[in-house]
């Protein structure tokens, strides 16, 4: 595996970085998780406009521009032969001394690091997930705005060990005031008489690059909007379909929330509908990395 790191491509052995570097030391730093599909990025522009405007919430000078960033995405994914497959892009804050001022590192770090996908196991997606409600709340925006996809995940770490240690696929987190956020690493959907529902950025969801697709997809297969509203736990339970998004899941079907099952435990013809259109589009957009291939 070759690695991009600041420049160049290194092996995996030396593809390492500074006890120094802010992103190790305090989780300063921004990140994207992008997919490859049949030798084409997905969504390219759309992730990198994001970690752009991550970057610049945080006041993160990125260390090259959009076209350097986007050269050196492609060419990670042709020296790895990554047809399908996963990027990650990770900008740290880089080397600074062990004080937090980030004006102290005089550049960023970046690594683009291209591997194999672990989505949930095949069985998931059969089955659905079964979800639990963390008791952690998602992020206040008034204090580490869940919108900014930065380095610092331990809030959704926290509620990923409630899952695991619950015995559950995955959790739910609530914000502040009790309103459905997001998953720990997946935007949801709901699914009720037909209608479509997901809870807006305000409420502590990041804007998804998935989650976009998949409104997408509902316009064009179903005619209908998402609607971007408050959900509570009961609107989860008494959902005709209940859905997750995200790069690396893709769009995955949730069967049951703290012991009650959603939609029959089964999932539902919607959801199903939606995660084989969802693959047709992926093979047949992007961006091509490998030479001589056309868009
Ligand atoms: N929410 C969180 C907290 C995430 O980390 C992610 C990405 N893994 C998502 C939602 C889904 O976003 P995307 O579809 O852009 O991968």
């Amino acid at each position: 595996m070759k690695i991009f790191l600041d420049g160049k491509f290194v092996s995996e052995n030396e593809a390492k970085v500074s006890v120094f570097d802010h992103g190790l030391l305090y989780g300063d730093g921004v990140f994207e998780g992008i997919r490859t599909y049949d030798g084409r990025v997905f969504r390219l522009d759309e992730h990198l406009s994001r970690l752009e405007q991550s970057a610049n919430s945080i006041l993160l000078k990125l260390p090259v521009g959009r076209k350097e960033m986007r050269e050196a995405i492609l060419e990670t994914c042709r020296r790895n032969h990554l047809r399908n497959g996963y990027i990650r892009l990770v900008v740290t804050r880089g080397l600074g001394s062990l004080g937090l001022n980030p004006f102290q590192c005089p550049k960023a770090t970046l690594i683009i690091i291209g591997a194999k996908i672990s989505l949930y196991p095949a069985g998931v997606y059969r089955r659905g997930l079964d979800l639990i409600t963390a008791v952690t709340q998602r992020n206040s925006p008034r204090s580490l705005n869940p919108a900014m996809k930065s380095l610092n995940y331990l809030n959704n770490i926290l509620a990923k060990i409630e899952a695991v240690q619950a015995g559950k696929d995955e959790a739910v987190m609530l914000n502040a005031e009790g309103y459905v956020a997001e998953c720990t690493g997946d935007n949801l959907f709901v699914v009720k008489g037909g209608s479509f529902y997901t809870p807006p950025v305000s409420a502590g969801a990041l804007q998804g690059i998935t989650r976009e697709v998949v409104k997408e997809l509902v316009k064009e297969h179903f005619g209908r909007m998402v609607q971007e509203v408050n959900l509570t736990r009961h609107d989860l339970f008494s959902a005709d379909e209940c859905f997750l998004t995200g790069t690396a899941a893709e769009v995955v079907p949730a069967v049951s929330l703290d012991g009650r099952s959603i939609g029959g435990g089964k999932p539902g013809d919607t959801t199903r509908k939606l995660m084989k259109k969802f693959a047709l589009l992926t093979r047949r957009e992007g961006v091509p990395f490998e030479k001589g291939r056309k868009a």
